[in-house]
């Protein structure tokens, strides 16, 4: 949440679906919308109190009539009128219609989003982070933040087209994750300008790797993991600026991995080095 002074929010009760705040928070459905208004929405109220603990704005706490009186989302109102969101007390029939059809939620937040900039990163120690080429399933790149944010890596970096990472599905997908990966879009050219500038192994993930990705020393310097499209795989220019292309060895009749899964094996092969166990595994 902006720690800049705003004006307590309002509250207000809604009951129509013509209601005009309605019909601009349905709208953020659409990418298109998401990108004209910098917004969007997160449904349930362990993403709702993620995003509020790590000081994410909140424009906008919506809240269904059968909320009324639970402590929990009082206390949640509470706090988001401080910091300035109005809070929609709505009814069922409004609710259903913002919340995706097939887990309605009681609560849900309009968020502002968050993307850093290119100039912010600045790799070092054994710093990793991500590039994911033109990645297309909401899906996939929800299970890679959440995997990312697992393994301990700084960030994400989205190259080319790709889905969006502010779609409801893929906030839900992240299981809260959204909020704690810093995430970042380049042009594919300015990536490869961004690669061949890294002060570290840039690690690509291919097919026709040469190298076991159980190989390669990645405790030294940054490491930038590049993944390609789900479908076509990375493209020849987006290899060339990597310096090492390594690969999972794979049995069976499979003939590769899906891309979240990929990710997540060669993530953690990558950050063996900086994760500590803290079970007892005498
Ligand atoms: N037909 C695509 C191709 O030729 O690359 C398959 C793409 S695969 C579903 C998506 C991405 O996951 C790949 O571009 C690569 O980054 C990674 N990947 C999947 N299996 C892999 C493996 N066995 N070794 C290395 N990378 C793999």
């Amino acid at each position: 949440m902006s720690s800049s002074v705003r004006a307590p929010g309002r509250v207000k009760e809604i009951t129509s679906l013509a209601n005009p705040i309605i019909k601009d928070i349905r709208l953020l459905e659409k990418k298109r919308y998401r990108d004209e208004t910098g917004l969007f929405l997160a449904e349930g109220m362990k993403l709702v109190i993620d995003a509020i603990e790590s000081a994410w704005a909140i424009r906008t706490l919506i809240y269904a009539k059968a909320g009324k009186g639970s402590d929990t989302v009082e206390a949640l109102a509470a706090r988001c009128l401080a910091h300035g969101a109005d809070v929609l007390i709505v009814s069922e029939k409004v609710l259903g219609a913002i919340a995706r059809r097939d887990n309605p939620q009681m609560v849900m937040g309009v968020f502002e989003q968050r993307w850093t900039a290119p100039a912010a990163i600045r790799p070092g120690g054994n710093d990793t982070w991500i590039a994911l080429d033109r990645v297309r399933d909401p899906g996939n790149l929800g299970t890679i933040i959440r995997t990312a944010d697992a393994a301990g890596a700084k960030g994400v970096i989205l190259v080319g087209q790709t889905t969006d990472p502010f779609a409801t599905e893929t906030v839900r997908a992240t299981m809260g994750s959204v909020f704690a990966m810093p995430l970042c879009r380049m042009s594919e050219a300015d990536f490869i300008a961004f690669a061949k500038s890294w002060p570290g192994m840039v690690a690509g993930t291919h097919l026709k790797g040469a190298v076991d990705y159980r190989k390669p020393d990645y405790a030294s310097d940054p490491v930038l993991l590049v993944m390609g499209n789900e479908q076509a795989g990375m493209t020849a220019e987006l290899a060339d600026a990597c310096t090492q292309l390594i690969k999972i060895p794979q049995a069976g009749r499979a003939d590769s991995l899906n891309l979240a899964i990929a990710t997540g094996v060669a993530l953690f092969e990558i950050r063996r080095h900086a994760l500590t166990f803290d079970g007892d595994d005498a």
